[in-house]
């Protein structure tokens, strides 16, 4: 049995929610697993209920399951609020409570979405990397750190637990994929991207059936773009990792279609990495998919069936290359479908 928090949140958060608890759904029928999904108010939605954005019991039931799917925060309607009452303050404090160390972002390109990448088909075309983005350390969280009038300062540490953990982790993904990770740092530059590479050298002793090689960041932002082909896993700090998760996720198409996990000792969230899309909330027209995708991560990095993640890839695949596209991955004068056909389709592909 499967426990499943299900935090909607706000905007198209519900919407895509709900196309991926009928994936859920669907998998524990055709495989006769129980799941059970408790859905909790999280964000804007839980601020009108109860006054606060994340509460004790929407806190405790995700300390208590065995996955959390999330869907988004934060809109107009909130976007006033003190600092410490917004979305975003109460999207990093649940993260930081779960204490998810790492962030999982795959770039992987779609045969059927070649169209819809910056870069040329042939460029892309065969792209499936996964960065490790190291996400509760480093310069977002080191101190000291502050600005006066004449100076600004942030301090980038990093102890050796936080780089152990995440190039463990990293080094084992390698294993079920290509065995290769490449880490990514400043090696040249900043004594602590040199400590970087000495802990992710020694935690490889671990590991000697997977090739390991280093890229500094300025050079990895051009490979990535250049030839993204040449990455399996890519493993970096928090810094480099925000900035090159990005560009990655964006050589593969639409938002639309990102998903991400993130995971710590005990605890994983899953959750697409677009926002609450208000431009389009409630209009049934968001794409499902990267919600979904989420969920095929939760499959593989939570529940360890890998095959089951495969197969929701493969309903994904299948349902695009039949031609089914929402308004974000549609070219100009295509014909476009809801969120509500697009999950049904994917949920049919899947098969009984
Ligand atoms: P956004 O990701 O919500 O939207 C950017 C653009 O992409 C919009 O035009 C939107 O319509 C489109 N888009 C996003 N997801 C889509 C989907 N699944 N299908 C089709 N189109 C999609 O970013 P934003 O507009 O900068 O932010 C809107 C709100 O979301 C803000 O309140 C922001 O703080 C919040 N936000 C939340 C998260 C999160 O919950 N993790 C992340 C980013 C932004």
């Amino acid at each position: 049995m499967y426990k499943i928090v299900s935090i909607p949140g706000d905007g198209i958060g519900p919407e895509v929610v709900a196309g991926a608890v009928s994936v859920l759904e669907q998998l524990s029928k055709k495989h006769c697993f129980e799941i059970e999904i408790e859905e909790h108010p999280f964000g804007g939605a839980s601020y009108d209920l109860h006054g606060e954005m994340l509460t004790l019991a929407t806190l405790e039931a995700c300390k208590n399951c065995d996955a959390v799917l999330l869907g988004a925060v934060g809109g107009p309607k909130w976007e006033k609020l003190p600092h410490e009452h917004k979305p975003e303050a109460a999207l990093l404090k649940i993260r930081k409570e779960l204490e998810l160390f790492a962030n999982l972002r795959p770039a992987k390109v779609y045969d059927a979405l070649l169209g819809a990448s910056s870069l040329k088909a042939d460029v892309v075309r065969g792209t499936d990397f996964l960065v490790f983005r190291e996400l509760t350390g480093g310069i977002y969280f080191g101190h000291p750190r502050g600005f006066d009038e004449n100076k600004g300062w942030n301090t980038m540490v990093y102890e050796r637990y936080e780089v152990e953990r995440i190039a463990r982790l990293a080094f084992e993904a390698a294993r079920k994929r290509d065995k290769k990770v490449i880490s990514i740092d400043k090696a040249n530059v900043l004594e602590v991207s040199q400590f970087w590479r000495n802990v992710v050298h020694e935690v490889h002793k671990d590991f000697p059936d997977i090739v390991l090689s280093d890229m500094y960041v300025d050079n990895a932002a051009m490979q990535i773009v250049r030839n993204p082909k040449q990455f399996d896993v890519i493993v970096t700090s928090n810094l480099f990792g925000d900035i090159l998760s990005d560009i990655a996720g964006m050589i593969t198409g639409s938002l639309g279609m990102l998903p991400s996990a993130s995971i710590g000792k005990k605890h994983a969230l899953y959750e697409p990495i677009h926002g609450s899309a208000p431009d389009i909330a409630g209009q049934n027209k968001a794409n499902p998919i990267a919600t979904i995708a989420s969920v095929a991560m939760m499959f593989d990095y939570s529940f360890s069936l890998p095959g089951i993640a495969t197969e929701i890839y493969q309903a994904i695949e299948a349902t695009l290359a039949s031609g089914l596209r929402t308004a974000d991955i549609a070219n100009p004068g295509e014909n476009t479908v809801s969120t509500t056909v697009m999950t049904e389709a994917i949920v049919r592909h899947l098969g009984a």
